[in-house]
């Protein structure tokens, strides 16, 4: 803590030691036996994480984005209808994307902080044959948590495909692929899974793959084409040697270095965790007067927690005066809101201790920018419920 910041922002977080030496690692090939284990391994433990075991998992160089355009460009033609489910800046990535391909895309907003209800979604499903929905599990703009098993079940109902974006959620939010049924569970190595950026992941369900295989027209974007890759990951987790594309060797080390912790913990164990510290956080931010964004407690999401500033409580300031304390939070990233609110990211390997400094750190903030509180209440409030 002496020469470097906390780093509690929504991704990328902080990371295991062991993950950060597995990135130093001497760079062997991609075909070196050592680094097909290490792949193989890795691709293994994607499918206990998301509970996936029927899923093909895929991993490929680039940032959540690339996941979200592999996963409906491989599924989408183009004249297709797409229904994207927002709840936040991330689903209106995801219209973006849809429509970059001609896909004629249906956008279903939530009031700001809150979901779509399940009537909504039911009666635009009525409407038109979609192949696909997306949604988002938690919207990182928001700290939105979207409960993935009911629209799952719906898409299911209307025989639509559901992407889930998890970017914010893989490994924090509890997630079962396989038994909810969803086509594709996508996200990005900085974030829950705890490995440095640079790593697109996701796991497609086989029904996500036959609707590939049996597509009319080739893929529109060449790089995330699974033509390319399927055979890639199909050989890794054969332990055989392959290329496509020359794989981030020192960041899959470390995705695998990274799975292995997660899953020695116990991914249940690893949620439970999550909910238990952001509840405790939630709690603790509002008994010092704060307000947080999400309408309801039950759709705050896990991971991250967005709070708004008290009235006239200069972010910016707050924000530095948080930093002189040592600790690093993020700004708002909503643009009809952005200056109202900051976000704390409470992901990965955080534990008890990391919150304390971040609850210290807003306490010290609020103090210097002239907000009235209880000094030590938030801390006090946090503790008690970890500790009961
Ligand atoms: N979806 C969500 C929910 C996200 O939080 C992010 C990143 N913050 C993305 C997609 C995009 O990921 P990346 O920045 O890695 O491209």
């Amino acid at each position: 803590m002496k020469q470097r910041k906390l780093l509690m922002i929504p991704g990328p977080i902080e990371f295991e030691p062991e993950v950060l030496r597995s990135m130093g690692m001497v760079t062997t090939s991609h075909v070196a036996p050592n680094f097909i284990e290490a792949f193989g391994n890795a691709l293994d433990l994607m499918k206990e994480i998301w509970m996936a075991p029927n899923g093909q998992p895929f991993v490929v160089a680039g940032s959540g984005t690339l996941a979200m355009d592999m996963a409906v460009v491989n599924l989408i033609e183009n004249g297709d209808d797409a229904l994207v489910i927002s709840t936040g800046y991330f689903g209106k990535r995801y219209a973006d994307i849809l429509k970059r391909y001609g896909v004629k895309v249906t956008l279903l907003e939530s009031e700001i902080g809150g979901v779509v209800d399940l009537v909504t979604i039911e009666n635009e499903l009525k409407k038109k044959n979609y192949k696909l929905l997306t949604f988002t599990h938690v919207d990182t703009s928001t700290g939105v948590l979207v409960h993935p098993k009911p629209i799952a079940d719906l898409a299911k109902k209307y025989n639509v495909l559901s992407i889930l974006d998890g970017v914010c959620s893989v490994a924090g939010e509890e997630i079962k692929q396989d038994d909810w049924g969803i086509d594709v569970v996508l996200t990005a190595s900085q974030k829950a899974v705890g490995v440095p950026p640079g790593l697109a992941l996701l796991v497609a369900s086989k029904k996500a793959m036959d609707v590939w295989k049996n597509r009319k027209t080739p893929v529109s974007n060449y790089y995330a084409d699974w033509n390319n890759w399927l055979p890639i990951m199909e050989a890794y987790q054969n332990r055989k040697p392959s290329y496509f594309g020359t794989p981030p060797v020192n960041l899959i080390a470390a995705l695998e270095t990274s799975l292995k912790i997660i899953t020695k913990e116990g991914i249940s164990t690893r949620v439970k965790n999550h909910c238990k510290l952001a509840q405790a956080f939630r709690e603790a931010i509002q008994s010092i007067g704060l307000e947080i964004l999400p309408i309801h407690d039950s759709i705050s999401a896990n991971t991250l927690t967005a709070i708004k500033y008290p009235k006239n409580v200069n972010g910016g300031n707050f924000l530095s005066f948080v930093s002189e304390y040592g600790v690093i939070l993020a700004g708002g990233l909503l643009p009809e809101i952005k200056t109202t609110y900051f976000r704390v990211g409470h992901m990965g390997s955080i534990d008890p201790k990391d919150i304390i400094v971040t609850l210290s750190a807003i306490e010290y903030a609020l103090s210097k920018v002239g907000y009235t509180f209880k000094v030590g209440k938030s801390l006090e409030t946090f503790q008690k419920i970890i500790q009961g």
